[in-house]
């Protein structure tokens, strides 16, 4: 459940909520918001508790979560959250459209890339440089030196960069480098990861695990939330079927659905939703249409050589025709991106 503390509520007030969850056999957490404080009791918690609960001094409201998540659900707060990375908002009325490699591979490449997403009206540069491989004998990224590369051409345009954290042990050392910590499919459940990454003041990109319902994603996000780390993006980026005639299948339902039930931006990743670069601008398009605040799309300036996802990489004249597309329907649905 879910106490709603009114706004004269004293210290006091609030020991006497979390002393009676305790007594009661819960844990309670206590968030300060700008507009009201709550206390966040997980839990079960049975009617006459939350009965008792809703006399103590200073209460306004008592909310039952029949919900597993609790600080990612709209029921804890109403207003959608919007993650500042730069000049990028995520979750306002401009859409995010980050793009850029699989993997930073040699200087050229990270440059052009960039220079691309500059081009095609793009505010984030993606790239990996701890590279989540299926087989140990594939390319596995260039490591801190793949950040050197990405982090000079991200700067060289000023825009946010977004790269994968594979180990705990990289905290540190990646947050030197990249703005925005990004969490792999793989690695969704991996929750050292997700409390280390809760500790950290940089924003968090979690992709829904490949074979994760929404209510796991949404608890996973629930590990970095409750560590005080409040800028989680989601990202759906295709799940596991039966169906074989593409790399994933991109849940398009997804997108409305975590729209209603989180207040955490959405974004889509049509490139491993699909892991075809000629169903990337439709798919694009249908999660924009959805109401996804943003897009991730992997490109590169020669997808045939590509050490990593080339068949699902856009060109750089792909991406900038995605981004004129993409700016028409962020229109159609009440959004907007300046290409
Ligand atoms: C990626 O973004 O390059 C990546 C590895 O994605 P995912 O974790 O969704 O497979
Ligand atoms: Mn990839």
């Amino acid at each position: 459940m879910i106490v709603v503390m009114k706004q004269a509520a004293s210290e006091e007030d609030i020991e006497k909520v979390k002393a009676k969850a305790i007594e009661q056999g819960h844990e309670p957490k206590v968030l300060y918001g700008v507009e009201r404080t709550v206390v966040a009791v997980h839990g079960k918690v049975i009617e006459d508790n939350r009965g008792v609960m809703r006399l103590l001094d200073n209460v306004h409201q008592v909310i039952p979560i029949g919900r597993s998540y609790k600080l990612a659900s709209k029921t804890y707060k109403e207003s959608y959250t919007q993650v500042k990375i730069k000049d990028l908002v995520v979750g306002g009325k401009e859409l995010a459209f980050i793009a850029g490699p699989d993997s930073a591979e040699y200087q050229e490449q990270t440059l052009e890339t960039a220079e691309a997403v500059v081009q095609a009206g793009g505010n984030g540069l993606r790239g990996g440089a701890f590279k989540p491989r299926t087989s140990p004998y594939s390319f596995q990224g260039l490591g801190e030196e793949g950040l050197v590369l990405l982090k000079e051409a991200a700067d060289l345009h000023n825009l946010p960069l977004f790269s994968e954290i594979m180990d705990v042990q990289h905290l540190e050392m990646m947050e030197e480098y990249v703005d925005v910590l990004q969490i792999g499919a793989r690695n969704m459940q991996n929750f050292k990861l997700l409390e280390a990454v809760g500790e950290s003041k940089l924003p968090v990109l979690l992709k829904r695990g490949m074979s994760a319902t929404l209510e796991e994603l949404l608890l996973a996000s629930e590990y970095i939330l409750t560590r005080g780390n409040e800028n989680v993006i989601l990202c759906e980026r295709g799940i596991r079927t039966f169906e074989t005639a593409t790399r994933n299948t991109f849940d398009i339902n997804a997108i409305p659905y975590l729209k209603m039930n989180t207040h955490l931006p959405v974004i889509a990743d049509p490139s491993h939703g699909t892991g075809a670069n000629n169903l990337v601008a439709p798919i694009a398009l249908a999660a924009i249409a959805a109401g996804a605040d943003g897009l991730l799309i992997e490109i590169h300036p020669r997808p045939d050589e590509a050490l990593c996802d080339g068949p699902q990489a856009l060109t750089p004249p792909e991406l900038t025709d995605l981004g004129k597309k993409v700016s028409s329907m962020a229109e159609v649905v009440g959004r907007s991106l300046k290409t």
